[in-house]
């Protein structure tokens, strides 16, 4: 039994839908479990509708919902015939984007959003994408059946980032998948989303379709998990900045946990647990490129493998600066800021603080940043007005590079030579976190500057085939 999840570049149009049906029906599998994420960009884009709908900004969330029905309509209406099976998904799509508008003008009536609602509206992506999915695999004579994970993941009511509760869920991932599986029906089910006990609709956080397709393998004892992107797997470097990266062709849990969590984008950190407990290998793969082995991650990697070192990157951040106006600054404006973040479901992704200068910088994804400095605005409204907060601003587009080593290996020295190449390279770093393994450091480095710095890294670093790299 096989759990495949395809992310949102790879659901992202009709044509993506279309490969990836057939890879699907290429992989001769008998059990099969599909997770699909929303389309790309769509979770960002409901989100965005629902925070301007607490500004009270109805006709912004209004256009979210027609944009997002004509995308969606699109790709029924290019990969659908006409018939029962294409009204009945324009049918569900149309309601789910009705209970958008809907929640949103309750959110712009309270005007208020908790990250409960926030969840409630997140959610709806991939249940716009993943029936589709199931119906244009229909149409192609494969049997196979939408279902939401509302129904399979129970989580604990941390909303935004809620943490599965695995007996309850493998109870019911097993009851509701294992006789469609039996009766050889592919069951195509909504990745990120969940509920609470009682049955209120949560999220696993951000990027969270690749933790659900790991709870779900661990839940049904799957032989293999595979995590379809749009990369040949994880490299030396993006492969989208540095043309020369390698692909990492194994690598054991303990080095992808440690990969994972300083670039959730490449895999959501929290979804090595599951398999790790049960022996599960988890392969990521290229929906682009399906027939390039991608990486393998297991155990005990063979001992073939190389060791070596891996450069993470992620943009679309942004840094805002808390800065301290007088002596009066404590570590409680830090404890107040992040726990006003977390309130409103915004992932602070880094953060430090200096207290000479006393400055707290926080790392926040860029559509997250307007929310961010509003929160921000309101909690420390009397701090700016008597001077203990003297700038609340953002401080510019930021993105990460994370550098780590091989943990499995025996490679010391990867943060100093990271840190020696970066010195060479004279990036201006705004941010820097070491981890205490000494197997990675992340530097936080303006936007125009991470292409740059990742293909200089990557090459001082050896990380090319045969070391051989040209500097673009
Ligand atoms: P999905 O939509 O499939 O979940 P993501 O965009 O979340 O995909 O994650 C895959 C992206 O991670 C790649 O497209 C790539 O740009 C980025 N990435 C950054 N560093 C690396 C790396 N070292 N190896 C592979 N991908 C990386
Ligand atoms: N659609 C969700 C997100 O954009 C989950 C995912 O893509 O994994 O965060
Ligand atoms: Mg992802």
């Amino acid at each position: 039994m096989r759990v495949m999840k395809f992310g949102g570049t790879s659901v992202g149009d009709a044509k993506r839908i279309a490969a990836v049906a057939d890879i699907i029906i290429g992989s001769e599998d008998l059990r099969l479990v599909v997770v699909a994420s929303a389309m790309s960009g769509v979770t960002n884009s409901l989100i965005a509708g629902a925070r301007l709908a607490a500004e009270g900004q109805d006709d912004a969330y209004r256009d979210v919902k027609a944009k997002l029905l004509e995308r969606h309509l699109l790709a029924i209406n290019t990969l659908l015939a006409d018939g029962p099976e294409k009204l009945e998904v324009t049918g569900y799509v149309e309601d789910r984007l009705h209970d958008f508008e809907r929640l949103c003008r309750s959110i712009a009536v309270l005007g208020e959003l908790t990250t409960r609602s926030l969840d409630a509206v997140a959610s709806i992506g991939e249940h716009l994408s993943c029936p589709l999915l199931a119906a244009f695999l229909r149409q192609k004579g494969v049997r196979a059946e939408f279902v939401s994970a509302v129904q399979l993941v129970v989580t604990d009511d941390k909303f935004g980032s809620a943490s599965p509760l695995m007996e309850p869920t493998c109870q019911r991932v097993r009851e509701r998948l294992l006789p469609l599986l039996d009766r050889n029906i592919i069951p195509v089910v909504t990745g990120y989303v969940a509920a609470t006990s009682t049955g209120v609709v949560s999220t696993l956080g951000r990027g969270g379709s690749d933790y659900t397709a790991a709870i779900i393998g661990a839940c049904l004892d799957a032989d293999e998990v595979w995590i379809w992107t749009d990369v040949d797997g994880i490299l030396t470097a993006d492969p989208k900045i540095v043309p020369q990266a390698r692909p990492l062709s194994e690598i054991s849990y303990v080095e992808a946990a440690e990969l994972a969590y300083f670039g959730a984008d490449v895999l959501h950190p929290k979804t090595i647990k599951p398999v790790v407990e049960k022996r599960i290998p988890l392969r990521i793969v290229n929906s682009f490129n399906p027939t390039h082995p991608g990486t393998l991650i297991v155990a005990q990697p063979s001992a073939v493998r190389q060791d070596m070192a891996a450069i993470i990157s992620t943009k679309g951040l942004s840094m805002i600066v808390v800065a301290g106006g007088g002596d009066s600054w404590s570590p409680l404006i830090a404890a107040r800021a992040l726990q006003r973040l977390a309130d409103a479901g915004i992932e602070a992704l880094m953060f430090s603080q200096s207290f000479s200068e006393r400055n707290l910088n926080l790392v926040v994804r860029r559509e997250d940043q307007e929310h961010a400095l509003r929160v921000l605005g309101r909690e420390f409204e009397t701090d700016l007005r008597i001077g203990i907060v003297s700038r609340l601003a953002a401080q510019g587009e930021v993105a990460t590079v994370s550098v780590v080593g091989a943990p499995g290996q025996d490679r010391p020295g990867i943060v100093p030579q990271a840190f020696a190449a970066l010195g060479r390279h004279g990036a201006r770093v705004t941010l820097v976190a070491q981890a205490a393994s000494e197997y990675n450091v992340t530097f936080v480095v303006p936007e125009s500057q991470v292409d740059d710095v990742v293909r200089f890294i990557h090459r001082e670093l050896g990380l090319g085939l045969n070391g051989n790299e040209v500097q673009a």
